[in-house]
């Protein structure tokens, strides 16, 4: 089954590059919160659970490649989808996310199609599709701090990680995965796993007489990997014992070559340049991928996060990444309970501007007592709000920020006394001007 998809990828649609380098010191990441802001608090989508789809690993593996055909998928009409035409036409270029054949990398970080595509889950609840390319992630030239730190960011964000790997799952390949694992012990306790989904995408698979193209190869192979033999180095017995207690779902997909064309100097990513394997794997995976019933809302303690909200994980995420050193699970535990806190007292703010809009609304004025009745009633529904919601972390934060939240409140009351003496000198105003014009006629 497909989704439907609402919003096509217009012309306008770019990749955007939302975490950099920083320009001064090579080592650090920078957000660029106005690029980030254009992406996730798009009119119509900011509200919406976020599905970020995250393709991570090694580089020239095809990454932006494949997410090129993810957009096509997404922004597909639904009879496309079903029929299998969304491939696209055999002469048909490859767009989207710049994906290259030449030998420099693209920018270092985090890309996020501009146009987050809104789609429908199978119980009929819109969310929002966020593709993310990264790049970096283990280079030959970058050091292993920068390595890991795009691989971290993107797991850490997203809900579904494609773990893109070449011909095979190596060991060095999961050896990457234990941080998360680390981490995903931490968080056991909450409710929920520390993470959605996690799949291994192995491209150029070349036994396919051992283990079929697909998930169903796929998932022989994973077994076997991770399967804990004895002998076995710590660490990686560690990864292995704990990956499924951090993941809900861990999948892989095992794809064929896509032709020797992909090499050539002018290959465009036409379909007819791609073996018959290589487009049937792609009818098999992406469906799968986007099919409504196994689309996966990024979730933090079992609550669904909104678009708007992922602000404060990217900022959270980058700043702690930046602090010098690789962080530890238990720091990266704290800056996500943070991050869970923001959107907490943000959901909680909206309850109350809503409550006040609806009761001091309008061009009436109000009498202060009455303004003052409408600030207790939506500070308390705000208040209810903000407890209903599941948090991390100590109670004694979660009490912090609520009387953080209060005062603020309290504190812009102001703004809405203000808005009712306007409104009151407007209503005198116009009394005096229907007098004066009743003593002159
Ligand atoms: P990225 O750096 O991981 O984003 O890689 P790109 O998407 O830019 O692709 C790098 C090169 O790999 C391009 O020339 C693609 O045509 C080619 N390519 C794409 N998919 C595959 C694949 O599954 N196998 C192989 N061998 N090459 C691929
Ligand atoms: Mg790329």
């Amino acid at each position: 089954m497909s989704g439907s998809t609402e919003s096509g990828a217009a012309a306008a649609s770019e990749g955007v590059q939302v975490v950099r380098l920083g320009e001064a010191d090579g080592a650090r990441y920078e957000l660029d919160e106005e690029a980030l802001r254009r992406v996730l608090l798009r009119p119509g989508v900011q509200e919406l659970p976020a599905v970020v789809v995250s393709v991570a690993g090694a580089y020239r593996g095809g990454k932006s490649f494949i997410l090129d055909f993810f957009l096509r998928y997404l922004t597909a009409p639904l009879s496309s989808q079903l029929s299998g035409e969304w491939l696209g036409k055999e002469d048909e270029q490859l767009k989207g996310f710049h994906w290259r054949g030449g030998a420099e990398r693209d920018t270092t970080g985090i890309h996020l199609w501009s146009e987050p595509i809104v789609t429908t889950l199978a119980n009929g609840e819109k969310v929002a599709v966020l593709l993310m390319d990264t790049q970096g992630t283990f280079d030959s030239e970058s050091t292993i701090g920068q390595n890991s730190t795009v691989f971290a960011l993107s797991t850490l964000i997203s809900s579904v990680q494609i773990y893109n790997l070449h011909a095979n799952i190596k060991e060095d390949d999961l050896q990457n995965l234990q941080l998360f694992t680390e981490y995903g012990k931490l968080v056991c306790e909450a409710e929920g796993k520390a993470f959605q989904t996690l799949l291994f995408l192995v491209r150029d698979w070349m036994f396919h007489y051992e283990h079929a193209y697909g998930f169903v190869g796929g998932a022989e192979l994973l077994s076997k990997r991770l399967e804990s033999k004895p002998n076995q180095n710590a660490e990686l017995r560690e990864v292995r014992e704990h990956i499924n207690s951090s993941f809900e779902q861990i999948k892989c997909f095992l794809t064929p070559h896509p032709g020797l064309t992909v090499a050539d100097k002018n290959f465009a990513g036409c379909i007819r340049d791609l073996t018959q394997d290589f487009r049937s794997a792609l009818l098999q995976l992406v469906p799968a991928l986007f099919d409504p019933d196994h689309l996966t809302p990024k979730l933090v303690n079992g609550e669904r996060v909104r678009m708007q909200d992922l602000f404060d994980y990217f900022q959270q995420y980058v700043g702690i990444f930046n602090s010098g050193e690789v962080p530890e699970a238990v720091t990266i535990f704290r800056a996500t309970a943070d991050a869970c806190l923001m959107a907490a007292a943000r959901a909680a703010r909206g309850v109350y501007a809503a409550h006040m809009g609806a009761a001091t609304g309008g061009a009436c004025s109000h009498t202060a007592r009455a303004l003052q009745a409408a600030h207790s009633g939506a500070r308390a529904a705000a208040a209810h709000a903000y407890s209903q919601k599941r948090k991390l972390g100590s109670q004694e934060d979660a009490d912090t920020k609520l009387e953080d939240l209060l005062k603020e409140l309290d504190g812009g009351l102001s703004k809405y006394i203000l808005e009712n003496e306007a409104k009151v000198r407007e209503t005198m105003s116009r009394a005096k001007k229907t007098y004066d014009a009743a003593v002159s006629s």
